[in-house]
């Protein structure tokens, strides 16, 4: 039924740049055997799900998003992959995305913008806009997404979907096509809490392939979604995550469910984290740094793109061409920038303060965790904007990032719940939670008692 679903609608709405018909049917047809014998592998064995483009999938192509690695067909899969077909999941395929997930509308892919379907004319929301708009679609019931600075978390909210950032390091970055490696974080989107809370378990846990994960048990997440109480939570509103440049709409269905969590016992009150203001600028100087060097390893001999190899021209001569053709320009302009910020004399005054910068924040945050059990905020400025409008300006859309970036600057766990629409355009609003590292489970409790 899914597979019909994507054939009616991914026309119009391209969530998929790659859809496995044939991998899927299989893996189904094993699902239903075990689950007739008795023998199902847990409560997702069976369930269709989409994957992002950034994943590694044995067997099948995997390009994020870029024209540089098409072609290419991974020989391994990532941990969260095969945890996925380990527990049974039938994967139908891999989802659009923003270069490198490099973006926060999805118009950055080298394969052309996914559409959001709530409004066809506007954006699902990046970098992970194919993951959610499939969500939103009605094309696959659950989805992956990696959240490196919003981009399971923002398209959440656009698309009225719930999108989960585990802890950094509470889901595997092996095979994980790096952007910047102390930020990414895989993690669930989909249209229920509880969803979200088994998916989170499936791909969750301790992964001695990747080097930075963390070896504790993941939190008990599906007991927190099934729970559902706030009675006596110090929920605590981030001050400088709201006013000035927020939608009206967006501020009021923000204040609107912040009453509701009043209503349910919950203890509202206000927090202020005054080096979020700088958060952006360091985000941004970090990531193209870390992407930059990431990024070096596509140079023409190991994947996919390979062009101007006549054998008339140098190795750094087809090298240069294939960066220059496989790259786009939003990826052209981080390597540079990021090149940039690494490069001896300068490594200082910028890599080096943002660094600091990064410090600072995540001594905010423990304050402010000192006084709240969670963090609040909406989760994105304004509702989805139309294709097309930002495109031409990096910094409007950098602006975008404004609330999901802290957390990823943090390391910690946060959430985007939907919680209605904006009575400006109609349009989902998401609604941000915030809790501290390896205490996903708050995210849950707070996002069952929204629902
Ligand atoms: N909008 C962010 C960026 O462009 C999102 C990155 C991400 O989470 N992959 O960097």
């Amino acid at each position: 039924a899914h597979l019909d679903r994507i054939a009616e609608t991914d026309g119009e709405i391209h969530a998929f740049l790659h859809v496995d018909a044939d991998g899927a049917r299989a893996a189904a047809a094993a699902a239903d055997e075990r689950r007739a014998a008795g023998e199902a592998r847990g409560p997702l064995d069976g369930v269709p799900l989409a994957l992002k483009d950034v994943l590694a999938q044995e067997g099948v192509p995997t390009t994020a998003g870029s024209k540089i690695l098409q072609g290419w067909i991974p020989p391994y899969s990532a941990t969260v992959t095969r945890r996925l077909v380990d527990a049974g999941l039938v994967i139908l395929g891999k989802t659009n995305m923003d270069e490198f997930a490099m973006g926060s509308s999805t118009e950055n892919s080298g394969y052309g913008p996914t559409r959001n379907p709530w409004d066809v004319e506007r954006i699902p929301g990046g970098s992970g806009g194919g993951s959610a708009a499939a969500l939103a679609a009605y094309q696959a019931p659950l989805a992956i997404g990696t959240d490196t600075g919003g981009s399971i978390r923002q398209p959440g909210a656009v698309t009225g979907t719930v999108g989960v950032k585990p802890t950094y390091g509470g889901t595997s970055r092996y095979g994980l096509i790096a952007l910047a490696s102390s930020l990414d974080t895989p993690g669930p989107c989909t249209r229920t809490v509880l969803d979200a809370a088994l998916l989170h378990t499936v791909i969750g846990g301790h992964d001695p392939r990747d080097a930075t994960s963390i070896d504790a048990p993941v939190p008990d997440v599906v007991g927190a979604a099934r729970n559902g109480d706030v009675a006596g939570m110090k929920v605590g509103v981030v001050r400088e995550l709201g006013g000035e440049g927020y939608a009206p709409g967006v501020e009021a269905m923000f204040a609107k469910t912040v009453a509701l969590l009043e209503k349910l016992g919950a203890e509202v009150v206000e927090v202020s984290c005054p080096n979020f203001e700088y958060a952006l600028a360091a985000y941004y100087l970090i990531l193209p740094a870390e992407a930059s060097s990431n990024l070096a390893r596509f140079d023409a001999m190991r994947y996919g793109l390979r062009v101007g190899d006549d054998g008339t021209r140098s190795a750094e001569e087809v090298m240069s061409l294939t960066r220059e053709a496989g790259f786009g320009d939003e990826v052209k302009r981080r390597i540079i920038l990021g090149t940039y910020a690494l490069s001896a004399g300068y490594y200082d005054a910028y890599y080096g303060s943002a660094q600091k910068v990064r410090t600072l924040i995540k001594n905010d945050f423990d304050a402010a965790f000192g006084a709240a059990d969670v963090l609040i905020s909406p989760t994105a400025p304004t509702t989805a904007f139309r294709i097309g409008e930002r495109i031409d300006d990096p910094l409007a859309m950098y602006i975008n990032d404004l609330c999901t970036i802290p957390a990823n600057l943090a390391g910690i766990a946060a959430a985007s719940f939907p919680v209605g629409v904006s009575a400006d355009d109609g349009l989902p609003v998401g609604f941000q939670v915030m809790a501290p590292a390896m205490a996903d489970d708050r995210l849950y409790r707070v996002g069952a008692a929204l629902e």
